[in-house]
């Protein structure tokens, strides 16, 4: 029984060598193929007697890459790239067999496996995510485009309407919340139906744009400017009081009514009056707050324009 397993083992092991897809080449301590495998001899183009006691650089002489790495001392595993055509990519393991008592190099085993087909299939996936990759971005930077179209007013660029509406409920939330001031400058460009119509619709916008940009430049940080139609404007400044947004709406009037505007070889003065409101002083609620700046900005335009008005509690009710 014991005789017929070992009988068993080199022929077991024979089959192995010659089923399994890697070429297996094993060499002695000279450096001389003592076995290979069918894979070896397909490789090679020659029978494996014929490699028997030859040196590996005849045998395989047609790839000096994968030879000068046969002969390392250490174990090594390495992708090696064959010329030919087409281009093999090969992955190369050698097995120093060392002596056991004084680790002397007593030969090598060789395996190696042809990977050319799955590295292939690894560029491709790599290929393919990347293309993926640069979809999801530019799906992204779409959405991005897109969120921000929503909340922007295409004529000025500021933020449009629905989008003060949120952050009006937002800073007031956050204002009762922590306590704070919330300001609201609403303002209105005056007579813009006569500017428009003395010099020409596509001069109104530019003077609404030349407006939009004005009020960016000068206010703070912080402060949110949103076109609220037509041709008012809102200002919502968050931990600013009554008295801050006054100034501010006062410095903003007298800054813009210098303003002299180029267009079309003319120099042109708009105006514009202004309505302020706060919280906590004027109102308890956001709506309130915007309808107050509404009235005081009502009571400028019935002032003669070019002018700012504060909300007052005992203000007559319009
Ligand atoms: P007031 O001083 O009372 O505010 O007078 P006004 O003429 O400014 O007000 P009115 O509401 O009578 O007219 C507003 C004008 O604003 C009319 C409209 O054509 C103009 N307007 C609104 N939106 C735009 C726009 O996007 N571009 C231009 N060029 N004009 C606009
Ligand atoms: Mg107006
Ligand atoms: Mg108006």
């Amino acid at each position: 029984m014991k005789k017929q397993t070992e009988n068993l083992i080199p022929l077991a092991r024979d089959i192995v060598m010659d089923h399994i897809p890697q070429l297996v080449v094993v060499m002695d301590a000279h450096d001389l193929i003592i076995d290979a495998n069918e894979v070896a001899e397909s490789w090679a183009g020659i029978p494996k007697v014929e490699m028997i006691g030859k040196d590996p650089l005849q045998v395989f002489k047609e790839w000096p890459q994968f030879l000068n790495r046969m002969l390392v001392t250490e174990e090594t595993r390495e992708e090696v790239t064959l010329s030919g055509e087409p281009t093999r990519i090969v992955e190369l393991m050698v097995i120093p067999i060392k002596n056991k008592n004084d680790g002397t190099l007593n030969g090598r085993v060789v395996v190696a496996h042809d990977i050319t087909e799955r590295k292939q299939i690894e560029n491709d996936v790599t290929d393919m995510n990347e293309i993926l990759w640069g979809k999801i971005e530019e799906v992204e930077s779409l959405r991005a485009q897109l969120q921000e179209q929503a909340i922007r007013d295409p004529l000025t660029g500021l933020f449009n309407r629905r989008f003060f509406s949120e952050a009006l409920e937002k800073e007031f939330s956050k204002a009762a919340r922590e306590n704070s001031s919330l300001s609201v400058i609403l303002l209105d460009v005056d007579h813009f139906k006569k500017f428009n119509d003395t010099y020409g619709h596509k001069c109104g916008d530019f003077v609404l744009q030349s407006l939009a940009k004005f009020l960016n430049d000068n206010v703070r940080k912080g402060d949110i400017i949103c076109r609220f139609g037509g041709e008012e404007f809102v200002i919502l400044m968050p931990n600013a009081d009554t008295n801050a947004a006054q100034e501010r709406a006062e410095l903003l009037r007298k800054q813009f009514e210098k303003t002299l505007f180029e267009y079309d070889d003319k120099k042109l003065k708009c105006t514009f009056s202004a309505g302020v409101a706060s919280f906590p002083s004027h109102a308890s609620q956001s709506e309130l707050l915007l309808s107050r700046a509404d009235q005081a900005l009502y009571h400028s335009k019935a002032n003669g324009r070019n002018y700012v008005t504060v909300y007052t509690l005992n203000a007559p009710q319009v």
